[in-house]
C-alpha cells in the first residue's frame, strides 16, 4: 500500500456513516490526526474525498447536512443527488438571467428561441456550445 493509499484508507476509517453523523472537513482533519497522527490541510482532505468518490466510495457532502459522511444507504445518495440537481438548476437560472436571452458565444449573441430558453440552454445551437467550450479551453 502506498502512502497515498494509506491516507485514503485512514480517511475512510475516520468518516462517519450516515447523514446525521456528518462532520466538517476541519473535524475530519482533527479526527484523522487523533487516530493516526497524520496532519493534512483542508484542501488536501478535500482532494482525498474527491479521489475516493472517483474510486466509487460513497462519500457524500452537503452544506445542509453540514459536512461529509459515508452513505448509510441508497436513499441518502439519492437525496444528495437531488440537492445537487437543485443547485445546478439555480445556477442555470442565474446564468440565463445574466445571459439575457442571447447565445452565450461572444461572436454570435443571436436571440435564443423559446424552446432553448425553456430547457435552460445558453447557446443557439450545439455547434456554438462546442465552439465556446473550445475557445475557453484554448
Ligand atoms: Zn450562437
Amino acid at each position: 500500500m502506498t502512502a497515498t493509499e494509506k491516507k485514503a484508507a485512514a480517511i475512510v476509517a475516520v468518516l462517519p456513516v450516515g447523514r446525521d453523523n456528518a462532520i466538517t472537513i476541519g473535524q475530519l482533519r482533527v479526527e484523522l490526526h487523533k487516530r493516526t497522527g497524520i496532519w493534512l490541510g483542508d484542501s488536501t482532505v478535500r482532494a482525498y474525498v474527491h479521489r475516493l468518490q472517483e474510486a466509487g466510495v460513497k462519500v457524500l457532502s452537503s452544506p445542509r447536512a453540514g459536512g461529509v459522511w459515508l452513505a448509510e444507504d441508497e436513499q441518502e445518495t439519492m437525496d444528495v443527488l437531488e440537492e445537487l440537481r437543485a443547485q445546478v438548476h439555480a445556477v442555470e437560472r442565474r446564468m440565463q438571467l445574466i445571459n439575457g436571452g442571447r447565445c452565450a458565444l461572444a461572436s454570435c449573441r443571436a436571440e435564443l428561441t423559446e424552446t432553448t430558453l425553456n430547457r435552460g440552454g445558453l447557446y443557439c445551437c450545439q455547434g456554438h456550445r462546442y465552439q465556446a467550450a473550445a475557445e475557453r479551453a484554448s
